[in-house]
């Protein structure tokens, strides 16, 4: 009787300490604020601006996979941007790079400070022109939007970036170090003007301080019932492997089907794969996005993400339910591609499926075919025809992101920048050989709408967002020249 009351104490007791130390930790992630400020702004022109960015989206640069490409939509571009910004092509050394890559050099004043690359792609996806309210060309400005294919992804950082430098150029501003603006024509069609681009840079022996990239945006909301703006910056992104899996069969005759019969085991092949996910993990980059968002949560949301060691698994379980966070704990692989006989009445010798996988930083291409040849069995051949291996992670604690950080802040009060992983992929992924601190944000306010609109239909791009993300690249170039920040 007294050894079981003692017991219940002592129960009692490690159970206070216990969320006595879980709840000092959910104190620590509670977000510090900066003193509330006025957000930066300068004056622009802004019908010039948004003129100019219309103009841009009427090129219809599409970069067709395996199709000759409108080439004299890709030659008038450069003359466009020479006639709208002279003062930039005035001052920037223009090379060209592999046909129609555009890389500016805007020469700093002091050649020791290592350069920045600020990268864009002019290219777009094809448009439906029968499924768009207005022609995806057309470049208009409806109802407080800018219409077009690119107006998101990415002909506004190419808009926003030379606005802003007009602008500086024209109150004699003049860069502290090099800055390079490298805007591609094939990002889209994992093209190869950026891996040139990055040699370009190898062959002069240049490696950037860092490079910005597009990828993540100012959401708002992205987790936990948190109501509040966010500026997600991509630290990394997936690898990508086209994955091939043949079956082969016992030949035979569709009148007398059995289990030995290609398809048949192709679907179960799918089946199993289907159901053996890869294995969830909570990365670096990841715990640091879910406590930085967490940060504004409520007290029991704290509790659990400043207590990873003790909840992984039950966060794991949570994110593991929706699709997008799914996707950030784990190597994921879609089903993409069946092919099974021509003939209705033939049962093919080998019947063929396609998988998309979309690999994890902590996997790679070796360990994604050894464990889907593992689920496979017998009679199943693996092989991948495309692989891009997943990006290293860039550093969150230096002068580069804490630059973009507060560069978020002055422009958007109370944005507060947080790291993640790309489910997508960018051209920036090429830089990482020569640079380690890559990072994904374009500097503008995107709402879901907008973003589930890149490459579908109606893109477009609030007019009011359009002119605050000129507002970001002022202050990012302004930034720049700041301070003590990298030498060679
Ligand atoms: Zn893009």
């Amino acid at each position: 009787m007294e050894l079981g009351f003692y017991f219940l104490i002592g129960v009692a007791v490690l159970a206070a300490v216990l969320f006595a130390v879980l709840a000092v930790r959910a104190q620590r992630i509670k977000a510090q604020e900066r003193p509330p400020h006025e957000a930066f702004r300068k004056e622009i022109d802004e019908q010039k601006a948004i003129r100019d960015f219309s103009m841009m989206l009427q090129k219809k640069t599409i970069w067709p996979r395996g199709e000759a490409p409108d080439l004299a939509q890709f030659d008038a571009f450069l003359p466009l941007l020479q006639s709208m910004y002279p003062r930039c092509f005035a001052a920037f050394e223009t090379n060209i790079v592999n046909g129609y890559g555009i890389l500016l050099r805007w020469k700093g004043k002091d050649g020791t400070k290592l350069p920045v690359v600020l990268m864009a792609h002019y290219d777009v996806v094809a448009a439906d022109e029968s499924k768009w309210t207005l022609p995806p060309f057309c470049g208009e400005e409806h109802a407080g939007y800018i219409w077009g294919r690119g107006a998101v992804d990415t002909k506004c950082i190419i808009a926003a970036l030379l606005e802003a430098s007009e602008t500086l150029l024209a109150e004699g501003f003049a860069p502290e170090r090099d800055l390079y603006f490298s805007f591609t024509n094939n990002e889209e069609t994992g093209g190869d003007t950026t891996p040139a681009v990055v040699e370009w840079f190898r062959a002069r022996g240049i490696r950037p301080w860092f490079v910005l990239d597009e990828g993540g945006a100012i959401v708002h909301a992205p987790a936990f019932g948190v109501k509040r703006d966010f500026a997600m910056v991509g630290v990394s992104e997936k690898g990508v492997i086209d994955a091939i899996v043949n079956v082969r069969g016992v030949p035979g005759h569709s009148s007398t089907p059995k289990d030995t019969d290609s398809t048949y085991r192709l679907i179960k092949v799918c089946n199993e794969i289907e159901h053996h996910q890869f294995e969830a993990h909570l990365s670096p980059a990841t715990r640091e996005m879910l406590q930085s968002i967490a940060g504004y949560a409520s007290f029991s949301t704290r509790l659990v993400f400043a207590n990873l060691w003790l909840f992984s698994p039950l966060v794991k379980l949570i994110m593991s339910q929706n699709p997008e966070t799914n996707a950030m704990l784990r190597t994921t692989v879609a089903l993409t591609k069946l092919r099974g006989s021509d003939v209705i009445n033939v049962i093919p010798t080998t019947a063929q499926a396609g998988f998309s996988v979309r690999v994890a930083p902590w996997d790679n291409d070796e360990k994604v075919i050894k464990r889907l040849r593992s689920i496979s069995g017998e009679h199943t051949e693996i092989t991948s025809e495309y692989t891009v291996e997943p990006s290293p992670v860039s550093p969150t604690d230096n002068d580069a992101f804490a630059l973009l950080s507060e560069t978020v802040d002055d422009v958007y009060p109370r944005v507060k920048t947080v790291p993640y992983v790309m489910n997508g992929g960018t051209d920036s992924k090429h830089f990482t050989g020569i640079c380690e601190n890559v990072y994904r944000f374009g500097g503008f306010r995107f709402s879901d709408e907008e973003r589930a609109a890149m490459h579908g239909n109606d893109e477009k791009l609030k007019t009011e967002s359009f002119l605050d993300g000129i507002q970001f690249y002022l202050k990012l170039l302004i930034n720049l020249n700041k301070g003590e920040t990298p030498c060679n």
